[in-house]
Order: structure tokens, then sequence, then C-alpha cells
């Protein structure tokens, strides 16, 4: 090992720095980088980790010379300080802490006030002035020692309540019950300095041995008991679970105290390099005159703002510390912008004043929000403090999304207790009256008023109550159920599978943990945690930068490699999309224009293809739906013209399209001249008993050949049209749900068919275009090389490939998910984010396969996974083309896409 063993810092050097973690531990660096800056640090020296693994590779016992190398960096400290350890006249106390190199927090011991004996009390007292601070510091130490260092360090284990901790707190308890007193601060010197005899008796009374009452013994007795307690319960189960080796050991710092509250001439407080709130470049904090560290912190008194610009409204009568003691603040001042500087962060840092001196204890980069990180990045570039590479790394998608959102106001939201949890399916907050039917969300919401649709679950008829609605709360289904899915096409507020809620819909009502709440009562959501408050919850507008957003997000897209598209299926939605950048549509679900708003015509003309008994009744349904596929499909083309439009054919779980009204019913049977329970018999016949797995996608169009006919005729001469027009269209025709490369080729064959009519039919040469197909069923992956010799383009539906490959319905999944969470049988709802290790390995399978067929495979996702970060990057990492998502993602996406591509 190593000669040295003993790293000083302090007084404006060190023998370390921020570079050697693996030697100092993290915490040493850091000091040791400080004090090298000229920042005034308390000085003190670390004990290396090398120390550590000698010890325990030699029962416990130190290498050779250490204590002749810790005299000498006890008298370099004492030398800064004026003061020396075990002086009667003027004693210097030190902390004894661990540090390793990765943060181990809580798991490791600390030992106070180190130097405190009946020979430096006096000289303490005279010092401070202050006895009471003397002795109440004394009996901490006395606690703190008998715990740490002769009962855990020496192996003792007492019975469970009988630690030597536990009974000095309640010797103390019992005074303070004598003596009617309610907290710790109404005891008295007198009371204290009993208090310390008592526990001293009660040490050597348990413990069979006396506190020490000697300087060295004290301090090495702490050294000891640090290094022991790398090896404690705590730290060992933490190291398993964080797989930290054990032989990194942790390093020991020995530092000099300093007190903040010993007078008026002391404080404490901690602050921020610019705002954490809102990312302004103003020095932002709070401190507290004559207190310790734990008082700003507690809340028990109101700190202090430390400059004009960190007043609020609670704080706005308080001293600043610049006015109160302006020296020291012009001191924080500089030292502040110097650690912002040199770290090019935010830091938070803690600081203390002992007797008009300051001390700074700890910097680390601080925690911000979405809009203060998006601003500190920026400014930053600005300030040429980082490169746009830098920033595009210091905001993270969460932070992103916060700023696309209105959110609820967090200091409200953190008074309330939630009523109820469930799935964040849509982000954002949202309130309004709780009604129970999408007609009464419609009806509602004419009347002026805000609602809150609480649904069992949705189906596509609730389309337009879900759109009036501000929020959507249902009881069932997982992330990809009807109602995440809408929702969070639209960015709208949603909580799924809320498992907690009882809907009673015959009386109006739902009840969850006995409570009930009717129809008309106010509830909140948050849907980026899934959260749901009784009551009216203020909001907040986070999207206030857009010009600042829109700059840092052409930074990522100078990044990025992966292309991002968007999952959109009308013209609105699509420009949308556009608008939050981006570059195409990676899927355009047809079936979704019988949905909502506008939708009632072609919808009728789709139930009516749908329970067509013949080809004949078909054939002249299809004729009449042509108009309005066409109609659609040519509006989103031209909204998304020269970009590419991934138009999916008609993948519809057909049972969700049989109306379930009366009237409508009535209305479908008359115009299909037949007799309701005909129309029943028709409608039974559909019926599957695992219609996920049913007659749907590209198996529709093997059956019902005329149905893809139709809508590949609407693409090509919406195109043709588009053409005519001087615009130009780019649609790529998509097949759902394929296995095999045979059903594929029937359907490309029609479209290759239907593709030269067209041209001749409009005398064109050529419209651009594309012809390819999902893989969302794990056979597809598997056969994907026998798939690309039919297939130009790949699309990735990870929704129904993580169904298929799981088994897992992706509608029912809430009922049991959170079991499966919280026996860490799986880390994560596979549908929010992909399962990189099996569902993964099929998409890399069929990469792979696929681009040996055809190298220019295009390959993208249009699965929900498309939006989410992790999926981003893995995306990015398996070398797909593009990745698709909802609007309200497309920044996220391309945010993630950018930190991917710098990973
Ligand atoms: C998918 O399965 O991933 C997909 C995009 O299709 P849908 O969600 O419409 O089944
Ligand atoms: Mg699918």
């Amino acid at each position: 090992m190593a000669k040295k063993q003993v790293y000083s810092f302090g007084g404006g050097k060190a023998d370390g720095n921020a570079k050697m973690k693996n030697l100092l531990g993290g915490k040493g660096a850091n000091l040791a980088e400080m004090a090298s800056l000229g920042v005034p640090v308390p000085p003190g020296f670390t004990i290396t980790t090398e120390v550590c693994t000698y010890f325990y590779q030699n029962r416990k016992k130190y290498p050779p010379g250490i204590k002749q190398q810790v005299e000498q960096a006890l008298r370099k400290v004492e030398k800064i300080m004026g003061k020396k350890l075990g002086d009667p006249k003027n004693p210097l106390l030190v902390s004894v802490r661990s540090g390793a190199r990765q943060s181990m927090p809580g798991m490791m011991e600390t030992v106070l006030n180190v130097g405190l004996t009946s020979k430096t009390i006096p000289g303490l007292v005279k010092q401070s002035g202050d006895e009471r601070f003397v002795y109440d510091a004394y009996r901490r130490l006395i606690t703190m020692y008998s715990d740490v260092v002769m009962e855990k360090a020496a192996g003792i284990e007492p019975k469970e309540g009988r630690g030597i901790r536990l009974q000095l707190e309640e010797l103390m308890n019992e005074l303070k019950k004598k003596k009617g007193y309610k907290g710790d601060t109404d005891m008295t010197t007198e009371d204290l300095k009993q208090l310390c005899s008592r526990y001293k008796a009660k040490v050597k009374q348990v413990l069979g041995k006396a506190f020490p009452d000697e300087h060295t013994k004290q301090l090495w007795g702490g050294i000891d008991a640090v290094f022991s307690s790398w090896n404690g319960r705590r730290a060992v189960s933490y190291r398993r679970i964080e797989g930290i080796p054990d032989e990194w050991g942790t390093a020991v710092n020995v530092q000099t105290m300093v007190f903040g509250n010993i007078g008026e001439n002391s404080a404490t407080g901690v602050a921020f390099t610019r705002n954490p709130g809102n990312g302004e470049n103003k020095f932002y904090g709070e401190y507290l005159m004559n207190a310790q560290g734990e008082d700003v912190v507690a809340g028990t008194r109101t700190p202090a703002p430390v400059n004009e610009d960190s007043k609020s409204e609670h704080n706005k009568t308080e001293v600043s510390l610049e006015k109160a003691m302006p020296k020291i603040y012009k001191q924080l001042f500089q030292i502040q912008k110097k650690l912002e500087k040199h770290y090019r962060d935010m830091q938070d840092l803690e600081f203390t004043v002992e007797n008009s001196r300051l001390f700074m204890l700890q910097t680390r980069t601080g925690k911000r929000n979405g809009p203060a990180a998006l601003k500190m990045a920026m400014d930053m570039v600005r300030e040429k403090l980082i490169t746009k590479k830098d920033a595009v790394m210091r905001v993270s998608p969460a932070q992103l999304d916060e700023l696309l959102h209105p959110v609820i106001d967090p200091a409200e939201e953190k008074k309330k207790t939630p009523i109820a949890k469930g799935l964040p399916a849509g982000p954002g907050g949202a309130g309004g009256q709780i009604v129970f039917t999408a007609q009464d969300a419609v009806d509602w919401n004419n009347e002026g008023k805000k609602v809150v649709l609480v649904r069992e679950e949705t189906n596509p008829e609730d389309v337009e109550g879900m759109r009036a609605a501000q929020a959507i709360l249902t009881a069932r289904g997982g992330m990809t159920s009807h109602a995440a899915l809408v929702a969070r096409g639209w960015g709208k507020c949603c909580i799924v599978g809320c498992g907690a809620l009882d809907v009673d819909y015959s009386k109006k009502q739902f009840s969850v943990d006995g409570m009930t709440l009717k129809e008309g009562d106010f509830i909140t959501l948050n849907g980026t945690k899934g959260l749901v408050y009784e009551g009216q919850l203020p909001m907040m507008d986070a999207a206030q930068e857009n010009k600042l957003l829109n700059s840092f997000l052409k930074i990522c897209d100078g990044i990025r490699k992966l292309g991002v598209r968007t999952n959109a299926d009308t013209p609105e939605d699509a420009k949308k999309a556009k608008q939050l950048g981006a570059e195409g549509i990676g899927l355009f679900r047809t079936e979704h224009m019988f949905y909502g708003k506008g939708s009632d015509e072609a919808l009728f003309v789709l139930r009516k293809m749908i329970v067509s008994k013949d080809s004949n009744e078909r054939q002249k349904a299809i004729n009449e739906l042509f108009k309005y596929v066409k109609k659609d499909i040519k509006g989103t083309l031209a909204a998304m013209d020269n970009m590419p439009v991934v138009i999916r054919l008609l993948d519809p779980p057909l049972h969700e399209f049989v109306p379930r009204e009366k009237a409508r019913l009535e209305q479908l049977a008359k115009e299909l001249n037949i007799t309701l329970d005909e129309l029943a018999k028709r409608a039974d016949a559909l019926h599957e008993s695992n219609p996920m797995m049913g007659h749907r996608g590209v198996r529709l169009g093997v059956t019902y050949p005329e149905i893809s006919r139709m809508q590949i005729k609407a693409v090509f001469e919406a195109a043709a049209e588009l053409i005519k027009k001087g615009k130009k269209p780019y649609p790529e025709i998509m097949i759902p749900v394929v296995c095999d490369m045979k059903e594929l080729a029937l359907q490309l064959d029609i479209a290759k068919e239907i593709y030269k009519q067209v041209l001749g039919k409009y005398k064109l040469k050529k419209i651009r275009h594309k012809l390819g197909t999902m893989i969302e069923i794990p056979r597809a992956a598997l056969v994907a090389n026998r798939i690309a010799e039919q297939a130009e383009f790949f699309s990735y539906g990870t929704n129904d490939l993580t169904q298929m490959g799981f088994g897992f319905s992706r509608d029912d999944i809430g009922g049991f998910l959170p079991d499966y969470l919280n026996k860490g049988i799986l880390p994560q709802d596979p549908f929010q984010s992909i399962d990189q290790d099996g569902i993964g390995e099929l998409i890399q399978i069929g990469i792979e396969r696929g681009r040996k067929t055809r190298k220019n495979l295009e390959i993208g996702i249009c699965g929900e996974h498309g939006g989410d970060p992790a999926s981003v990057e893995f995306c990015h990492r398996v070398g797909m083309d593009y990745v698709s998502c909802s609007p309200f993602r497309v920044p996220i996406a391309r945010l993630a896409a950018a930190q991917a591509a710098l990973k």
C-alpha cells in the first residue's frame, strides 16, 4: 500500500482533489477540492480507503506509521484553527465521519463533538460564553460515542429496545417528564449538567466501561468505529442491494467542528447558486441566526432570506443575511460564484458562520424543477459555462414533461393526501366535477362546467365525452387500455386501473376507502403520478418558456440520429404534432376516424359493413364507406405534406363497433331492412371469446379482400389528387397483425394491382409510397427474414408484441400489475417501458433478420413505448430509423433521442 495514508485539507490547500474519489471517498475528495479552491472549509484530514482494506485484512490493526501521520495532520488543523485538541484553554472539537466512493446515505456511523472532556469543558464554556451550549454538545457526544463506539463497534448486541442510546434517551425523557418540559430546549444548564453525570454512570453500568475522558482515546475510538461500521449490518446489506464491492472500503474524515449556534455572530444556512424554482441566475438561499443546520430544515423557526432576491411572502419581514452580516454575505456571494464556475452547474450549498467566520460545509449539484432545468441549461450555454451537448444532458425527459402540461401547484399538492392511486396514463394535472357518463360530460361541458369523467373503463362510444372532460379516471384497464391510449394521444390528464374505486353507475357515485363521492363533487387528478385528490386544487401552467423550449429542442435535433414521428389519426392532431416537431406520421390508425365528433355517418356505414350478411351487402357498404376513408386520409396527407405518413389498414376489434344503445340498434336494423332480432343474431355471431387475438388486422383482409382493396384505393387516390394539386404526399401503407409472409403477400399484391390502376386513372407516372408491415406478433419477429422479402418497412407494434410476448392482456394487466411490481417480479410496467430482456430480444432478432434480407429496410416503432425515454434509448441502440409517439410526447422523444446519441 501507498506510504501516504492521511490527506490533509484546509487553509487554502489540500493534498487531494475531486478526482481521487477511490482513495479519499466522495466526501473527502470534494472537501479537498473546495479547500484547494481557497474556499473556507473547516480544516481536517482524510484517512484513505486503503487503510480500511488493511484494517480488515489484518484483524483490525492499522498499518505502521499511521499514528504519526494522523498526529501530523492534526497539528496542521490545529495550526489553521489556532486551537488544540485537548487544550484546556482553547480546545478544538472534531467530527469523525465515513465517506465511501459512492454515497451510502445513513449506512455508516458518525461521531460529533470529539474532544470534549472534563479538562476541556471549562475552556469551551469560556470561549463560547455559553455553558448550556457546551453541556448540550457534551450530552450528544456521550450518547453518540457510547452507542457507536462502545456498543456497536465493540460488537455488543443488546436485546431489542435495550441499546445504550435508548437507555440514555429514557433518562432524558424521565427528567423532562418530572419537570413538565415539552421540548429539549426547555432543559436548563443545570438539567443538562445533571443529565451528563447520569449518562456517564449509566454507560459504566450498562457497558461495564467508563466513557473515555481523554481526547486521543475519543479520537481513535471514533476512527475505529467508523472503519468498523463499513462491515456493520446496514452497510453490508446496502452494498448487496447496490452492488458495491466489499473491498472498496470507506475513508474516514476527521474535520473541525464549527457551530452556528453560539450567539448572535453565528448562523447557519442553505443556498443555491441559482433559483432552483425558476432557474433565474440569482443567488438564492435561507439562513437562521444562532442555529444549527437541522433547525433550518426542521421548520420550527422561519428561516430568513439571504438577500432581497430570496424574499418571499413568508419571510419578507425577516432581516436578510446581506443586511445582518454584510461582510459575510459578500464573501458567501463570491464563493458561490466560484463554486458554480468550477463545477459548471448550479450548486446546493451548506454554510455555517461561527463567531463572524464563514465556513462552507458542503457543495453538491442542486436539484431543480423542469422550468428551472431548461432555463439554467440554456443560460449556461449563453454564458459559455457549458457546451450545447452538456445542455442536452442537463434536462431530463421528466423535467421536459413538466413543461408541457399544466400541473397541480406543487406547494398545494404537498398539503393534501390522495384518496386513491392508479396508473399514470395521461400526464399533467386537471380537476373538475365528477360525471359518470360520456353524455353527461358533453352536456355539462356545454353548460360551461369543467368535468372529470369517471368510468369503470371506456370504449369508443365514450370518446366525445372523454374529449369534453378535463380528465379521465377509470377503475380498470392498463397503460394501453382504450382510455389510456386515447387520453395520451390528446395529451389529456388521465388515470386508469384505479382498482380501489368502486363505481356505482346507478347511484351516480363511487366509493373509495370508506368515502363516497357523488356526481357533481369536485376531484383533482395528478396524471403524472396517478394520484386522485378530493376537491379542487389550484393548477399551474408550466409551459411559459416556449421560445426557450424550441431553441433547446433544436439543439436536440442537431444531435439525435433517430427520426421522431407521431401517432396521429386526424389532421388536427397531425398539425399539432408537426408544431411540436414531428417529422412524419408513424401510425395513422384508420379505425379512429369512426370515433368522436362528426364521425356518426362514417360509423354508421362501418357498422353496416360489419354486420352485413353476404358479400353483396358488404360491397354496398364498402362502396359507401370509400368516400369517408378517402377524405380522412387526404386531409392528413395534406397536413403532413412531403413527410411520410404510415397509414395502417383497418385493425378494428369488431365487437367494439357494434352499437349498444337501443336507438342506434333500431336505426341500423331499419337501414339494413332487418328485424332487431336478426341484428342481434348477426352481432352475436361476431362475438369472439378472445377478440384481441381474433378476426382483426390482416386476417380481416384475408377473409374480405374487398375491404383492403377499398382502403388501398382510398390512399392512392387521395395521394394522386394531392399530386395533381402540386402537393407531395408520401403514404406508407401498413398491414397490421401479420404473422407470416404469405398473408402479407396477398395484401401487397392487391396494393400493387391498385397502384397501377390509380396511376392509369390519374395519368401519373409515380406516387411516392412504401408498402410494409407491423411486427407485433412474436412469430413475425422470428420469421422477419421472410417477411422482409415483401415488406419495404417494419414498424414495431410493441403494444401487441408485449401483450403476446408476455401473454398479459393489455386491457386487464391493471388488475394484477401492482402485485408483480410489489413482489419485484417485474421492475416496471412492460406496457410503459420496453422489457429489454425479453421483448427487446424479439425486436433485435427481427431487425437483424429483416435487414439480412433487405439492407435498406426502414424500421420504426409505433407502440406506446415510442414516447418512453428508456425505450427511445433502446430503439437508438438497436438501430431503428425512427420512433413514433403521441403528439404531446414528440418533444420528449426528441430529447431522449438526443441523449441516447450522446450516451
Ligand atoms: C401496437 O400493437 O403496438 C399498435 C401500435 O397497435 P394497436 O395499439 O392499435 O394495437
Ligand atoms: Mg397492435
